[in-house]
């Protein structure tokens, strides 16, 4: 059978009554799938449900056709998970340190030694991986998450907001390597960050206030916001005044004034011009109509 998420109307509550995910319905086929939202908007605990950390308390996830709340088991064998409170231990070297999760996984001891090299080679760090992980970067410590993820080559790689805390270059390295690993597996990149997502996902998931918004492709988010983008001029002195009644999503200085690009139903001033929406605008438009923060 192919390796196919399907989550079924799934629904998480936590104790207390607070509805973090409602309903969500999609199916999700090998690829990148980025799952977008503002922060809030349920995608960790969504992706803790999907990792079999917690159990739906409504719905139900089916991993190739099994329940994994019934047989988690099924899934764990074939999942990889990069969660955000990803830590390492600073004394070990990344080497020692995959070996040592490689254990705790329960990889087979003959294998492990190789499979820690390839996954050390496939994220880049062969180079330093005798050194203390203490010396690390930010991003170095995120490609031994990912390696660390990858040790029992899973068909599910789930990664939780990736890059918060890296420098733009981290940034745009990791999300090269995760469009390198994705092929045969189903990737999922949670992150409130359209451009974390925006030249490798090829469906995205959008959720706010727990809900599913929108699944398809970045073409087809972009095309509903089609007639909805303006771009504006406007002097730099007006600019936190039009950030208070407007929804801007993206603004730069230029020789004249400031170069805002607006979504919404009516143009902000005569002066503006339609403009065709690119994946950050469409993305705020989709918050807009939901009626959700962006
Ligand atoms: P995101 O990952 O999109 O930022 P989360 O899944 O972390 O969203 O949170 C979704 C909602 O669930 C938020 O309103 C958050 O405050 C709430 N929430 C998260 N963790 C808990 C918890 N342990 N107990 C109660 N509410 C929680």
């Amino acid at each position: 059978m192919a390796s196919e998420l399907a989550l079924e109307s799934v629904g998480y509550r936590y104790r207390g009554g607070h509805d973090a995910v409602v309903g969500v319905g999609l199916t999700m086929a090998p690829g990148i799938v980025g799952l977008l939202g503002p922060n809030g908007a349920g995608k960790s605990t969504l992706m803790r449900v999907l990792s079999t950390l917690a159990k739906p308390t409504s719905g139900r996830v089916l991993w190739r056709g099994e329940d994994i709340a019934r047989t988690p088991d099924v899934l764990r064998r074939e999942l990889g998970y990069l969660s955000q409170d990803f830590g390492v231990y600073e004394a070990l070297s990344a080497r020692e340190f995959l070996a040592f999760l490689s254990a705790v996984k329960g990889l087979p001891s003959r294998t492990v030694a190789a499979r820690v090299d390839e996954c050390l080679e496939m994220v880049g760090l062969v180079d330093v991986a005798d050194r203390r992980l203490g010396g690390y970067s930010g991003g170095m410590r995120q490609r031994v998450g990912i390696a660390q993820a990858l040790l029992n080559d899973p068909k599910l790689l789930i990664v939780d907001e990736p890059t918060v805390g890296l420098d733009p270059e981290e940034r745009a390295r990791f999300r090269h390597l995760l469009a390198e690993l994705a092929g045969e597996r189903l990737v999922i990149l949670s992150t409130h960050i359209v451009s974390d997502i925006e030249a490798s996902a090829g469906t995205l998931a959008i959720m706010s206030g727990g809900q599913l918004r929108f699944h398809g492709t970045p073409e087809a988010l972009m095309a509903q916001a089609e007639g909805h983008v303006w771009q504006w001029t406007l002097p730099a002195e007006q600019l936190a005044e039009a950030r208070a009644t407007l929804r801007i999503s993206r603004a730069q200085r230029r020789a004249h004034g400031v170069e805002v690009r607006v979504v919404g139903d009516e143009a902000p001033a005569p002066d503006a011009i339609q403009v065709a929406p690119d994946l950050e605008d469409a993305y705020l438009w989709l918050l807009h109509r939901s009626g959700a923060q962006s």
